[in-house]
């Protein structure tokens, strides 16, 4: 990427890879370009929402979630790992995130089926806008879509900040319709005391736990007890980043109620529908793995 080259070095050891960070003022550099770009990318169209199908245990699609891109007329696509943070840091992401929710709702007139939801990633700066709640609602009452089908995610962090004014806004935001998600669930810190108290619907176990569950006990132990305990709270559990049959029958097996991931679509411009997997459901389940 851009931001971060990886260089081989003989000098250094044979076969080994270092990755290299740039400077301090070349990256800062890179961050107010992209910053200072932004504004006119927004109205010169350059960004644009992806969706990625979730299906259920049977395959069958629930809903999408939606990713922004930036299709950058000079950089080509960049990455939101390397601008949403730029857009958090300079205030940026309040009007984009008004986008993000307005295109979103535009989109949802476009998925008729009533049943099918658009989950969007709402960050930390967004949440703590004071009048968040507020223009969320009116974005939503114009559109004139239900806001049940609309889904927030966002991490466990938000949840340890202003812990009282977060859970009164996730509170106003629920009693309207609105499900929330905590994404990326496993990575963070939070202890179960947090979910006890905020209106939390749905578990998104990390990609980075799904990647190597099969093989890794201590990851297939945390993937299991998420599910665990999803179901003692009766949240729903959503497991990331699910690439292989395998990994999607064994997940079926712990009891995980939906799945998002390359192996049943890839985020795309417009809604695909989830590569067919009744087939394998067919196939035998193994046994307990580890
Ligand atoms: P996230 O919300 O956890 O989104 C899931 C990421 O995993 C997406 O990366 C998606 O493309 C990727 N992914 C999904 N399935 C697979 C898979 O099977 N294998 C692999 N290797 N990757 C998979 P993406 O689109 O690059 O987004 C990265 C992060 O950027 C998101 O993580 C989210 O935190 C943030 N982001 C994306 N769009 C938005 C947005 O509209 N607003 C905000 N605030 N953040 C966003
Ligand atoms: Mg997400
Ligand atoms: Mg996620
Ligand atoms: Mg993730």
């Amino acid at each position: 990427s851009a931001d971060l080259a990886m260089y081989h070095s003989k000098e250094q050891g044979r076969n080994q890879l270092y990755f290299f960070e740039p400077g301090m003022q070349q990256r800062s550099l890179l961050r107010q370009q992209l910053e200072s770009e932004m504004h006119l990318a927004l109205s010169q169209q350059q960004f644009k929402l992806f969706f990625q199908p979730k299906v259920n245990n049977k395959g069958k699609l629930t809903g999408y979630e939606a990713l922004l891109r930036w299709q950058h007329p000079e950089r080509g696509m960049i990455s939101p790992e390397l601008f949403i943070p730029v857009a958090e840091t300079s205030g940026f992401i309040t009007v984009l995130g008004q986008w993000i929710l307005a295109e979103a709702c535009n989109a949802l007139k476009h998925l008729t089926d009533p049943q099918l939801t658009i989950a969007i990633n709402v960050s930390k700066r967004q949440l703590q806008t004071p009048d968040f709640v507020e223009k969320t609602l009116l974005q939503i009452r114009t559109a004139g879509i239900k806001a049940s089908r609309l889904e927030f995610e966002i991490t466990e962090s938000m949840l340890m900040t202003d812990v009282e004014q977060t859970r009164q806004k996730l509170q106003q935001l629920h009693q309207q319709g609105i499900r929330f998600a905590l994404d990326d669930f496993g990575t963070g810190y939070s202890s179960l005391a947090f979910l006890k108290n905020v209106p939390i619907q749905v578990l998104k176990i990390d990609r980075s736990f799904v990647r190597d569950f099969l093989s890794d006990q201590t990851d297939y132990a945390i993937v299991d007890t998420i599910i665990s305990m999803a179901k003692t709270l009766k949240l729903t559990v959503v497991a990331e980043g699910v690439e292989t049959t395998e990994q999607f029958k064994m997940l079926s097996w712990l009891k995980c109620d939906l799945f998002q991931g390359f192996l049943f679509g890839k985020p795309a411009p417009e809604f695909c529908l989830p590569q067919p997997v009744e087939q394998l459901l067919t196939l035998p389940i193994a046994d307990h793995p580890i």
